[in-house]
C-alpha cells in the first residue's frame, strides 16, 4: 500500500510541478495522469551503426523517440551529440533514401557546427544553426565535418527503413 501511495503521489507531484494547479481540486484526477504517463520515454545511447546505411562515427548518439518506445507514434527522433571530433573522420554516412520525409537540425552554442549534407549529387557544407529538410525519395547522407553541438535527426514515421 505505501508502495501504491508512493507511486500516486510521485505521478500527483508530477502533474502538479507541471500544470502548478491547485491541489485540492485536483485530487479525484491523480489516477488519469497514468494514462498519459506512456507518452513520456527516456532516451537511451544507441550506435549509429545501428541504423542501415550508417557506420560508427564519433558522435554520442541517443535514440529519443520511436514507434517501438511509444507505439502511436509517427515519428522518429534521435539525436547526435557532437564534442571531441578525431582529426581525421572515416566517412560514416552512405547515400540512402527513405519513403518517408527527413528533417535534420544542426545546432551548436557557439554556432560552430559544421555538416556536410548530400542530397542526390548536391553536396552543401552545412554551419549551426540550420535545419535540412529531406522530401522522401531524395537521396541523402549527412556527415559532420567539424564543431561541437547537436544534431537532430527526425524522420516523419516512427519506424526507420532505407534503400540505396
Ligand atoms: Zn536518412
Amino acid at each position: 500500500m505505501d508502495h501504491f501511495n508512493d507511486i500516486v503521489f510521485t505521478k500527483y507531484y508530477f502533474y502538479l510541478t507541471t500544470r502548478k494547479c491547485n491541489y485540492s481540486k485536483l485530487m479525484p484526477e491523480v489516477l488519469d495522469v497514468g494514462k498519459l504517463e506512456k507518452y513520456i520515454t527516456t532516451g537511451h545511447k544507441e550506435p549509429l551503426s545501428f541504423v542501415p546505411f550508417h557506420h560508427d562515427a564519433p558522435v554520442e548518439r541517443f535514440m529519443m523517440l520511436n514507434s517501438a518506445m511509444v507505439p502511436d507514434c509517427n515519428t522518429r527522433i534521435s539525436v547526435h551529440q557532437v564534442s571531441d571530433l578525431p582529426d581525421e573522420i572515416t566517412p560514416y554516412c552512405e547515400l540512402h533514401k527513405h519513403d518517408f520525409d527527413e528533417i535534420n537540425l544542426i545546432i551548436s552554442e557557439d554556432d560552430h557546427l559544421v555538416y556536410r549534407i548530400q542530397m542526390e549529387d548536391e553536396v552543401f557544407v552545412v554551419h549551426s544553426p540550420a535545419s535540412v529538410f529531406i522530401p522522401k525519395g531524395v537521396r541523402h547522407s549527412s556527415e559532420v565535418i567539424s564543431g561541437k553541438g547537436s544534431f537532430i535527426c527526425i524522420t516523419l514515421q516512427g519506424k526507420y527503413a532505407a534503400t540505396s
